[in-house]
């Protein structure tokens, strides 16, 4: 008998009747000896809509003030979930009692609305479980030193039960959402990708990375830190399955290489929509040149993705890099009015209708073509690329919005990814 964290996505908690079969699931698990925290998400579609009201009223520019009444406003929709999680483990007989993230408190920084979390206190919660209730917390919040509502950016409910299970060391966390487990890729996309029954730490941290929404990025560091076992599957199994079954489903995120399994050389296919290309042109080909156009951006606090710097001829290059599509704006402003007369570039121009499609596996490690391969198809299907960026086990091109599915399809075919693999 272990302690166990479930996790349950906003589509698993979308009606009373979702949320009635959430508590009979947890039921199960308590009434078979575990000891139970629940972490939910807001019911699917309330955080949009609660930013979207937020939005109808927002200032121009998201001051400090502002994010932290946007925090505030986000946060509630998961403090609604664990009250009716609450009551309805109740309706069950069984003890629960739900916290919402001070009440723990789940402490982060003052980063509102992509605030990370420090540390956790566990003396409240392990009272309750020791009392024999089933313990329910809010995802996607926790308070700053200054007792501010702070959320944790979207997706953010992976990290909270994440990090409540390495807080706790708790045996296991089950991440329940709408697929069952880590597919291949997004099998909305492309339908004949295949689950994973295991895949990487590494693998997973890429994936998250590069735009797998499954698990946010943030719960899988958290998973690789502290070694917590963590594996994804689905709520929309019937509740009163064999809880043996049950814990053997989905993916299971590993840390431990297995030598015995050939690696297949892509394991996954990641894109990121959420990105804006800009180029500098004719910037003076010297040394500092990068650091005068990157240091301003990353001074506004904008986060920057893949570089890319031309040869020059003529003395003169042409710098191109990615940023969140949110901040596209914001820094085509900054370079055009400081960036540019700062430089004497000729021109600064910029397109955010580009996305990025990565490939990742750790057998790209020891196996050399890998990425030829995906250029070839990429040609084949007469798709540019406009830049390349690689890693050890991951290879990413930033490629025309239009062509992102096409690129994801055409590139599960060419690794063989819809075919099982030889270990299963
Ligand atoms: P939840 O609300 O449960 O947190 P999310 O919508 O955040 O669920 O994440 C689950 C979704 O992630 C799936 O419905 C799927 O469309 C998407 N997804 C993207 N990449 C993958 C992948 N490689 N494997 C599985 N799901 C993926
Ligand atoms: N409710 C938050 C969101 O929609 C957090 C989460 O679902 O993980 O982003
Ligand atoms: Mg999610």
């Amino acid at each position: 008998m272990g302690l166990i964290v479930h996790k349950y996505g906003g589509t698993s908690m979308g009606s009373t009747e979702r949320i009635r079969n959430v508590a009979k699931r947890v039921a199960k698990w308590a009434r078979a000896g575990h000891q139970m925290i629940v972490v939910p998400s807001a019911m699917s579609g309330e955080t949009n809509r609660l930013l979207g009201l937020a939005k109808e009223l927002q200032p121009a520019a998201m001051t400090p003030a502002a994010l932290r009444e946007l925090d505030a406003i986000a946060a509630t929709g998961e403090q609604v979930s664990v009250g009716l999680l609450a009551l309805a483990l109740q309706a069950e007989g069984l003890p629960a009692v739900s916290y919402s993230g001070w009440q723990v408190p789940v402490h982060t920084d003052t980063a509102y609305t992509k605030a990370r979390i420090g540390s956790i206190e566990d003396q409240r919660v392990r009272a309750d479980l020791a009392a024999g209730k089933v313990v329910i917390i809010t995802g996607f919040q926790g308070i700053d030193d200054l007792g501010n509502v702070t959320t944790l950016g979207r997706g953010g409910s992976d990290t909270s039960a994440v990090a409540v299970a390495a807080a706790l060391k708790a045996d296991e966390c089950l991440i329940y959402t709408d697929v069952d487990g880590v597919y291949t890729t997004d099998p909305r996309i492309v339908p004949e990708a295949r689950r994973l029954a295991t895949i990487s730490f590494e693998e997973m941290l890429e994936m998250a990375s590069l735009g797998s929404k499954v698990l946010q990025i943030r719960s899988v560091e958290f998973a690789g830190k502290y070694r917590v076992p963590l594996r994804v599957l689905s709520s929309f199994t019937p509740w009163d399955i064999e809880i043996a079954e049950e814990a053997r489903s989905g993916t299971l995120i590993t840390f431990e290489e297995d030598e015995k399994m050939e690696q297949a050389v892509v394991s996954g296919i990641a894109f990121n929509r959420d990105e804006a290309k800009i180029t500098v042109m004719g910037v003076p080909d010297k040394p500092g040149i990068a650091y005068q156009i990157l240091g301003p951006v990353a001074a506004a606090n904008i986060d920057i993705d893949v570089i890319i710097q031309n040869v020059s001829n003529d003395g003169k290059t042409d710098f191109s890099f990615t940023v969140n599509r949110g901040d596209y704006q914001r820094t085509l402003e900054l370079l055009k009015t400081q960036v540019a007369p700062a430089t004497g570039a000729a021109q600064v121009i910029g397109d955010p209708k580009i996305c990025k499609v990565s490939i990742v596996g750790i057998g790209m490690r020891s196996h050399v073509g890998v990425a030829s391969t995906m250029f070839r198809t990429l040609s084949e299907e007469g798709i540019n690329i406009m830049m390349i960026s690689t890693s050890e086990i991951k290879t990413s091109v930033v490629i025309a919005e239009k062509y992102m599915e096409l690129a994801v399809r055409a590139l599960h075919k060419a690794f063989d990814l819809d075919q099982p693999s030889e270990a299963e």
